[in-house]
């Protein structure tokens, strides 16, 4: 974890906050000898001496905190010389934190911890080097340890009835909550905090301030001007020109965010008039970058450029901290639209790279948050006790229904009163087991039940994880294909590039995998009943794997004459699962082919689609094939080892098969060579045509792709029209998404290509534009080109996160889009291209 991060995050947070409250217990200040008073004197003003500085200049807090620890080591050796080392350790400690030396301020804090605790449990030093400790873990990332630890000193603080430090105790567990983005619970600290103690205007006005913040976070714009112009009207009462310079950017950032341009520019005016003010020197930056961000708003390009020039003086844009990131981010959008491509990009990159720091700060807390809530181990241990205990109560039982049949045969040789008495015996002797049984069995349910949750929330927790982590690594992939896409770059650090963006790939593949896996162990797997074009998706997988075969030297053949072509099911299913085969079949196989054939059986009357992928390679042992279909379970004969994988791909196919209704199951021998054959029960719709060889032709590429272009300006869908008729297999056209998403529901489309430009109107955004035929284009299974001239309706990052197959910055001639659009079709597709960049660049 990033110190820098934390200290930008507490920093844009908590507003500064005099923490440093009152001193020695009242206890400890039992009257002593007069030198030992005199010592003691000194070592007091010693310290409020250090408290002063604490805030303004931690370096001189440093070396005044320092002489009041040889102070307290030369007093006379009593309870309270004792609590004053602490005193003197714990200000040493923050004064070491303020000069952002955390591990040197933890030995510190430790030591004048192991006193308090002994010579002042609970009392509010005691609390206060729990805060302390706290802050220290929190600056490291260990967000469990601060949780606790701030919990602790809260506990300690409602002991001592210190009101106060309750309230900043309740406010530092807020603030793991926020790094966690768990604003609700923020929201409950704050309140809570509010509660605890009102006595105090800073304190009010931090609160405040930051609860404006998290109305910000959440969208509640309304919520937040009104909590912001209260923490003002209290920063004014303080007289603290600082803090009502840091409000008034605070407001005019979220005015800005909820379009009310005209109150953020009244806010963002006020906070520059305070901006001279000497005391708010270091936050200048900060107006001028909500300034300018204000001014690219409402289209004041001028203006944008001089502040920001202001906003970004003196600060490097590779090593900015987070507070910088919304300005980058609208820099970037400003020199785009002015054409400074150069400054747009270095923005765009201190932004992703922030971004990412962000993300991960958020996915790290909330991942360490949800791990503290669940024991799985103790969990399972749990349940295996309960298990164990009740083998042996079954053996006792059987121990006694033997004894009780032994008894019972003595007695019938005996008297019958006695038989009766024993059998009575028995009777309540087995009632008694059976109840224990069925106790344990209640037992084992509960703990059942909590199981299932907790893997119910491992699920979550994954499925959460997972998607943290995707976001920032599109941001690592989109740079790396920008950085590719840079013909300046020499051939040696694109080699290493190209490392970085295979592992990016390969980490993106494994997270969707896991992603998937959550999905179906939580139920959330939906399937869809819909129209198939099965010749369609049987095309583009050949389509996908002939690059590789052929690099590989394997003959790939395509055996779906018999396959049907109107069927209701999962398209998208289905292509996730002959994916899976096709790309174990060639990963296994050195030489010889890969088979991929699709037939009907008919059995009892009932039809069935049979998709197998045979090949020629290493094959399987016959005791792994049970195994092979678990999660995470790869063979482990070394062999398979070195083709790499997750060993989730058949654990899909598996669950997706299931899902469909039907079946997978592997034929395989050791060295012969695997065929995969998946069952699913065949529901056509409509007539098949006679299958021909184009319906179910192997198109290599655009020359037989259904293309769609949509465009809103005439003149140039006109052109793209004309340019694309001759690439193409088929052209159609659409001025309006809608008219788009109309031709998509009436003919196959294979590919859309959307100019993002012309797109926009005074009720959708170009980004609502474009995700709205995002997903059009993937209902319907199709490629996905966006082409965009980078403007104040979307920027090159906006595109990027979109989610479509290619990105390709305009201006680009007629040949160059053609192989962008035909590189989709081939081994190494590109995703990102912006000849005007690259011309730039050169
Ligand atoms: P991955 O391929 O990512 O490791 P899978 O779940 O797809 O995960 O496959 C699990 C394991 O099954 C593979 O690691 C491999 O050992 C074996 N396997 C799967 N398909 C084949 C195949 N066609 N030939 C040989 N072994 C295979």
């Amino acid at each position: 974890m990033c110190y820098k991060a934390f200290i930008a995050q507490k920093a844009a947070f908590a507003l500064l906050l005099c923490t440093l409250g009152g001193l020695l217990p009242q206890a400890a200040m039992a009257a002593g000898n007069a030198p030992a008073e005199a010592s003691f004197a000194a070592f007091e003003a010693t310290i409020e001496k250090t408290k002063d500085a604490m805030m303004g200049d931690p370096e001189e807090a440093l070396s005044i905190a320092l002489r009041a620890v040889a102070q307290a080591q030369k007093l006379p050796e009593t309870k309270r010389a004792q609590i004053a080392k602490a005193t003197a350790g714990w200000l040493h400690g923050e004064a070491l934190i303020g000069v952002n030396a955390p591990d040197k301020a933890a030995a510190i804090i430790t030591q004048a911890l192991v006193i308090a605790e002994k010579t002042a449990p609970n009392s509010k030093l005691h609390g206060d080097l729990l805060r302390s400790r706290g802050a220290i873990s929190a600056m490291k990332g260990d967000v469990l340890s601060a949780l606790r630890d701030y919990q602790s000193a809260y506990q300690a603080f409602v002991t001592s009835r210190v009101a106060r430090s309750e309230a900043i105790a309740l406010q530092d567990i807020g603030q793991i909550y926020w790094e966690a983005a768990d604003y609700d619970r923020v929201l409950d600290y704050l309140n809570q905090s509010e509660d605890a103690y009102k006595g105090d205007p800073a304190l009010t006005m931090t609160t405040k301030n930051d609860r404006a913040e998290v109305y910000r976070k959440l969208g509640r714009y309304d919520e937040a001007a009104k909590e912001y112009r209260a923490a003002l009207a209290m920063a004014r009462k303080l007289d603290s020109p600082m803090l009502e310079t840091r409000i008034l950017t605070n407001l005019a950032g979220s005015e800005a965010d909820a379009g009310r341009l005209q109150s953020a520019q009244a806010a963002a005016n006020q906070a520059m008039r305070f901006a001279d003010h000497n005391d708010a020197a270091g936050w200048r930056p900060f107006v001028f970058g909500i300034g300018a961000k204000v001014a690219v708003l409402r289209g004041d390009k001028a203006q944008a450029t001089t502040l920001f020039a202001r906003a970004f003086d003196g600060v490097d844009p590779t090593k900015s901290d987070m507070l910088f990131r919304e300005y980058h981010q609208s820099a970037s959008l400003l020199y785009e639209q002015i054409g400074d491509q150069n400054k747009a990009l270095a923005h765009l990159k201190a932004f992703q790279r922030l971004e990412a720091e962000a993300q991960h700060l958020t996915a790290s807390t909330a991942s360490q948050l949800m791990a503290a809530q669940f024991d799985f181990a103790n969990q399972k241990l749990k349940i295996s006790r309960l298990k164990e205990g009740q083998l042996k109560r079954d053996i006792e039982i059987e121990r006694q229904k033997t004894s009780y049949r032994t008894t019972l045969f003595l007695a019938i040789a005996g008297a019958a009163s006695i038989v009766f008495g024993l059998i009575l015996f028995g009777f309540f002797q087995m009632r008694k087991n059976r109840n224990q049984v069925r106790a344990a069995n209640d037992s084992l349910t509960v703990a059942n039940c909590s199981l299932e949750k907790a893997l119910q929330a491992k699920t979550e927790f994954l499925a959460m994880t997972s998607h943290e982590i995707r976001t920032p690594l599109n941001g690592i992939l989109g740079m790396t294909q920008v950085l590719l896409a840079d013909r300046n770059v020499d051939t040696k650090v694109r080699e290493r590039i190209e490392v970085v963006n295979s592992a990016g790939e390969t980490m993106r593949a494994l997270v969707d995998d896991i992603l998937d896996v959550a999905k179906m162990e939580s139920g959330e797997l939906t399937i869809a009943h819909e129209k198939t074009n099965l010749p369609e998706i049987l095309r583009e997988t050949a389509r996908l794997w002939s690059g590789q075969a052929e690099a590989k030297q394997i003959e790939l053949i395509i055996d779906t004459d018999a396959a049907p072509q109107r069927i209701m099911s999962d398209g998208g299913r289905i292509r996730q699962m002959l994916f899976n085969l096709m790309s174990n079949a060639l990963k296994f196989t050195d030489c010889g082919s890969v088979t991929l054939s699709v037939n009907v059986e008919n059995k009892d009357g009932t039809e069935y689609l049979v998709m197998s992928v045979a090949d020629t390679g290493i094959g399987i042992a016959r005791d792994q094939h049970e195994h092979i279909f678990e999660s995470f379970k790869q063979v482990d004969g070394g062999m398979s080892r070195q083709f790499g994988g997750t060993g989730l791909g058949l654990a899909i196919c598996q669950r997706l098969a299931t899902a469909l209704g039907g079946d997978i199951v592997v034929n395989s021998e050791l060295g012969k060579g695997s065929t995969f054959t998946i069952h699913l029960q065949l529901e056509r719709y409509g007539v098949d045509e006679p299958a021909t060889a184009q319906n179910i032709a192997t198109g290599p590429g655009l020359e037989s792709a259904s293309l769609l272009i949509v465009d809103g300006n005439p003149g140039n869908l006109g052109m793209l029209g004309m340019m694309l008729a001759g690439a193409a297999g088929s052209v159609a056209v659409a001025s309006t998404v809608d008219h788009a998403v109309e031709i998509l529901g009436q003919q196959t489309v294979t590919h859309i290509v959307f100019d993002a430009g012309g797109a926009g109107s005074a009720h959708q955004t170009q980004q609502e534009f474009l995700s709205q035929m995002i997903s059009a284009a993937n209902n319907a299974n199709a490629l996905m080109s966006i082409m965009i001239a980078p403007g104040p309706g979307m920027s090159i990052a906006d595109a990027m996160t979109a989610g479509a197959s290619q990105v390709i910055v305009k201006p680009i001639s007629g040949d160059d889009l053609i192989d962008a659009l035909q590189s989709l079709y081939g081994p190494s597709p590109e995703t990102f291209i912006a000849p005007s960049l690259d011309a730039r660049a050169a």
